[in-house]
């Protein structure tokens, strides 16, 4: 029977293996050491505002997913759709609704492909009224600006009264800005963006918009 004390080669095997477990165990402890100080640094509490952007999928289903989290913590929230589907409801917002979230989507059909019509421009008008009373509502927790960034884009909005806007909204209110292309003075502004890198999307594979994965 083979002996493991009497084995030379298996106890240099035991002798690695427990080098590698203390090491691990070293490299633990720092990483935790590191954690605990930064956890114990950030003791500021604010609203936070949140932008995300870039051409991959996930920006809108983070921003619905953080609103629905914030409900779920008996939270209020706000949400104002900049860009409806002319062929899809939102699955989002049929949840949402029943509780009791504000709620308000662009008029018109505005899709990214028509743009710079006199109606489109009076809805994002209109739009950024609703938005802007949200911005200023105290009973809101969490307000989400799905697909505002085209409306910059477009010139449709002044991007100065929206850095007002957010700048002014009450100080515990969080603020979500998605869609592509946000604007750098946005960005700047932001207290934490995630850019959203697409490495594949079924679209290009020929599989079409899913009901309840894409809208
Ligand atoms: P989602 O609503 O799924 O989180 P999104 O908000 O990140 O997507 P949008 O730019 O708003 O993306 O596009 C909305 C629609 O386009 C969704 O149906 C989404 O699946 C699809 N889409 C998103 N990114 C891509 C892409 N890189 N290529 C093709 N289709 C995309
Ligand atoms: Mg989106």
């Amino acid at each position: 029977m083979n002996d493991i004390n009497k084995d030379p080669a298996a106890q240099s095997q035991v002798e690695v293996a427990k080098t590698k477990e203390q090491k691990h165990i070293e490299r633990q402890k720092k990483i935790k050491a590191n954690v605990d100080k930064r956890v114990a640094q950030a003791t500021e509490e604010r609203g936070v505002f949140v932008v995300i952007t870039g051409n991959g999928k996930g920006k809108s289903t983070s921003g619905f997913g953080t609103v629905l989290r914030a409900i779920g913590h008996g939270q209020k929230a706000g949400v104002v759709q900049f860009i409806k589907g002319t062929k899809w409801e939102c699955g989002e917002m049929n949840i949402l609704k029943q509780f009791s979230v504000q709620h308000h989507v662009m008029g018109t059909g505005f899709t990214w492909e028509t743009q710079s019509t006199e109606t489109d421009i009076a809805a994002a008008k209109v739009a950024w009224q609703k938005s802007k009373e949200m911005l200023s509502d105290e009973s809101l927790d969490i307000v989400l600006l799905d697909e505002m960034t085209y409306m910059v884009k477009y010139g449709y909005i002044e991007l100065d009264e929206i850095i007002e806007a957010v700048n002014n909204r009450p100080k515990m209110q969080h603020v979500l800005i998605t869609g592509r292309a946000c604007h750098r003075r946005l960005l700047e502004l932001a207290d934490t963006v995630s850019e959203v890198q697409p490495i594949k999307h079924a679209f290009n594979a020929g599989i079409m918009a899913q009901k309840g994965l894409d809208w």
